[in-house]
C-alpha cells in the first residue's frame, strides 16, 4: 500500500522497501525497466536444455526462474551450435595451456578447428545482439571460465585454464562481465556481477547515444558513488581522466572504459559501503534535525554490524535526497539501483 509507514529502529519512516508499495512514479519506472530487459548470454544447459554430451541438462532454477524474470537470457551451446550431436562423446582439453585443443576422450578426435571457426561468427553475432554479460557453465571444457583441466599430450599431468568458447568470448569482449553458475550462488558475487553488468550497459548506451566529452562528465558524475563503493583509488584515476580532456576523444573514452572495468572488478565490501554512506550522510548536515541525524547514523551502524541489508540506509538516504531536493544525490545510480539490484541488496 503506497504511503504505508514502515517501523524501523523504533521510529516510523515514511517509505517502504517492498516493490508492491512503490509510489506511482517508481512503479512506472520499475515496470518500464522490466519491459526493457537486458540481454545476457548463458550456457544453454543451465536453462534446462538437454544439450550436454550425455543428453542431459544442468538446469539452475535460480538463473532460469528468478533472475530470468528480470533479464533476457540468450542461450548458447557452443558444442551443439558448432555441429556436434546430442548425445556425443565426452571431450577434454589437451596440449599447451594457452592454446589447448578440444579432443574426444576415447577416440582422440580433435574438434578445435571446428569450434574456432564457429566461435568467430558467433561472437560477431553476440556483439550485434548487444549482450551485456555471460553466465557460463563451470568446469566444462567449452564453457568453463577457469579450473578446467588441460591435460598434457601424454595425459600424465594437467594444468588448469578456461574452456575453449569461454576463452574466445573473454578475448573478444574484455569489458563484458562474465561469471559461472557456481559464482552466481554466492550473494556477494552475484550482486557484483549485476552491478558490473548494469554499469557496462549504461556505458555502452552512453557511447552510442551521446558519446560527447560533456556527456562523459555527466556519466562520471552520476556514477561517482557507485565507483567509490568499489575502489577509491580508481575513482581518483577516473576523475583525473575525465578532467584531462585534452586527449583525443577515442583515447579518452578507451582509457576511461579500461579503468572503469578494472574498478568494477573490485567487489563492494561492507567497509567500503559504510564509507560511502558516511560520505552521503555529510550532505545532510544542515538539513537534518538532531534526531534524524542520530537515526541516520544508527541505520548506517546497523548496516555496518550486519543487522540490516544495504538497501535500508540507501533507501533512507534516497528519501532525504528527494525530500531536500539535492540534485547531485538524486542522480546517483548508487541511490537508484535497478530492480534486480534492489532485490540483491536485500541480503545481510
Ligand atoms: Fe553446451 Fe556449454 Fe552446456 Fe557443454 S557446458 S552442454 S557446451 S552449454
Amino acid at each position: 500500500m503506497a504511503g504505508e509507514e514502515r517501523i524501523l529502529i523504533g521510529r516510523r519512516l515514511p517509505y517502504d522497501l517492498k516493490f508492491n508499495t512503490l509510489g506511482e512514479d517508481e512503479l512506472r519506472a520499475f515496470l518500464f525497466k522490466l519491459n526493457d530487459k537486458i540481454k545476457i548470454g548463458i550456457s544453454s544447459c543451465l536453462l534446462g536444455n538437454d544439450v550436454r554430451y550425455d543428453g542431459a541438462n544442468k538446469l539452475d532454477h535460480d538463473l532460469r526462474d528468478t533472475i530470468g524474470q528480470f533479464v533476457e537470457w540468450v542461450p548458447v551451446c557452443s558444442e551443439v551450435e558448432a555441429g556436434l550431436s546430442v548425445p556425443r562423446e565426452a571431450m577434454h582439453l589437451v596440449g599447451d595451456p594457452t592454446t589447448p585443443r578440444l579432443v574426444t576422450i576415447f577416440t582422440g578426435v580433435d574438434h578445435g578447428d571446428r569450434m574456432a571457426e564457429w566461435a568467430k561468427k558467433k561472437l560477431l553475432h553476440l556483439e550485434k545482439a548487444g549482450i551485456c554479460g555471460f553466465v557460463f557453465k563451470a568446469r566444462s571444457p567449452s564453457c568453463g571460465l577457469e579450473d578446467v583441466k588441460i591435460y598434457s599430450r601424454s595425459g600424465t599431468k594437467h594444468r588448469k585454464g578456461a574452456g575453449i568458447f569461454a576463452k574466445a568470448f573473454m578475448d573478444h569482449f574484455p569489458s563484458i562481465p562474465v561469471e559461472d553458475e557456481e559464482g552466481m550462488r554466492n550473494a556477494a558475487i552475484k550482486e557484483n556481477f549485476f552491478e558490473r553488468m548494469f554499469v557496462y550497459h549504461r556505458w555502452r548506451e552512453f557511447k552510442t547515444q551521446d558519446g560527447t566529452v560533456e556527456g562523459l562528465m555527466r556519466f562520471h558524475d552520476s556514477h561517482k558513488l557507485l565507483i567509490m563503493s568499489h575502489c577509491i583509488r580508481h575513482l581518483r584515476e577516473l576523475g583525473a581522466i575525465v578532467n584531462g580532456t585534452k586527449r583525443k576523444r577515442a583515447v579518452l573514452f578507451g582509457r576511461y572504459e579500461q579503468v572503469l572495468v578494472a574498478c568494477m572488478r573490485f567487489p563492494g565490501t561492507v567497509k567500503k559501503h559504510t564509507i560511502v554512506l558516511q560520505h552521503l550522510a555529510g550532505y545532510f548536515k544542515k538539513q537534518l534535525i538532531h534526531e534524524d541525524k542520530k537515526e541516520l547514523q544508527e541505520v548506517i551502524l546497523r548496516y555496518h554490524r550486519g543487522l540490516v541489508p544495504l538497501i535500508i540506509p540507501v533507501t533512507l538516504i534516497r528519501y532525504y535526497a528527494s525530500k531536500y531536493d539535492l540534485p547531485d544525490l538524486k542522480q546517483q545510480y548508487y541511490l537508484n539501483p535497478h530492480p534486480i539490484e534492489l532485490m540483491l541488496k536485500n541480503h545481510v
